[in-house]
């Protein structure tokens, strides 16, 4: 945790950004309870998921702890009642059914599910995120929507060494959202960056990374029955 705080704070200096100008969000997928019990005690608040079945138990786990839910992985249509009542964030808004239906979900009395829509800045590289020419049209469609409320955009590059080509992608979306909040909509988040290219992200303006490994070491492979969703 403390050497991924440094890796943030060195690349906000190279970048001339403030210091604490990009949150961390510990992306605890695959990881027990404890583990995100033990982040917890050294501070940390965000934690990331990407799989509903697998998060519910360690939220009711972990129920008396003042933890900030973010739903990061895939959405299916059937799925997503659970995420509206239980979780602070959705980074992976790509399509408008799903957005109402978050939307119509949410409890009553509930303050607003905090959005971000995915942009799939990699072309055919994924089948995930709405293409960039679309962004603008779920963003309005989101800002609408009365339980939901758009904070920003997310993406997922193609996964590549290149440090050219990882900033390239980062690029393409710090471009749209600089046009969606010239075009008038409020986003305060930009949420790109993972383990291998958070220094590439802040250099392009990432405001959140969305961090697994360089926190709790190396995922175990996915098994065969979760390559289907799992983004990596
Ligand atoms: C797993 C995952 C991450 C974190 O990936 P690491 O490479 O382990 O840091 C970030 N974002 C999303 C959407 C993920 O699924």
């Amino acid at each position: 945790m403390q050497a991924v705080l440094q890796r943030i704070e060195s690349a906000l200096a190279m970048a001339q950004r403030a210091s604490g100008s990009v949150r961390l969000l510990a992306v605890s997928k695959t990881r027990p309870a404890q583990d995100i019990a033990d982040a917890y005690s050294s501070g940390q608040r965000a934690f990331g998921e990407s799989q509903v079945q697998e998060a519910l138990p360690k939220l009711a786990a972990l129920a008396n702890h003042a933890i900030e839910w973010h739903f990061i992985g895939p959405l299916q249509s059937n799925k997503t009642r659970p995420i509206a009542e239980h979780f602070a964030w959705v980074h992976s808004v790509d399509r408008e059914r799903i957005a109402q239906r978050l939307s119509e979900q949410r409890p009553p009395g509930a303050p607003p599910l905090m959005v971000c829509v995915q942009v799939n800045v990699s072309g055919e590289a994924s089948k995930h995120g709405v293409n960039p020419a679309s962004a603008q049209r779920l963003a309005r469609k989101v800002a609408e929507l009365p339980a939901l409320r758009l904070r920003g955009l997310m993406a997922i590059p193609a996964p590549t060494e290149d440090r050219e080509r990882q900033r390239a992608q980062f690029r393409v979306l710090k471009r749209l959202y600089d046009e969606l909040r010239a075009a008038g909509l409020a986003l305060d988040t930009l949420s790109m960056g993972m383990s291998d290219d958070l220094e590439a992200a802040i250099l392009e303006g990432a405001t959140l990374v969305r961090i697994g490994s360089a926190i709790f070491g190396h995922r175990p492979a996915p098994s065969p029955s979760r390559l289907d969703t799992s983004c990596r």
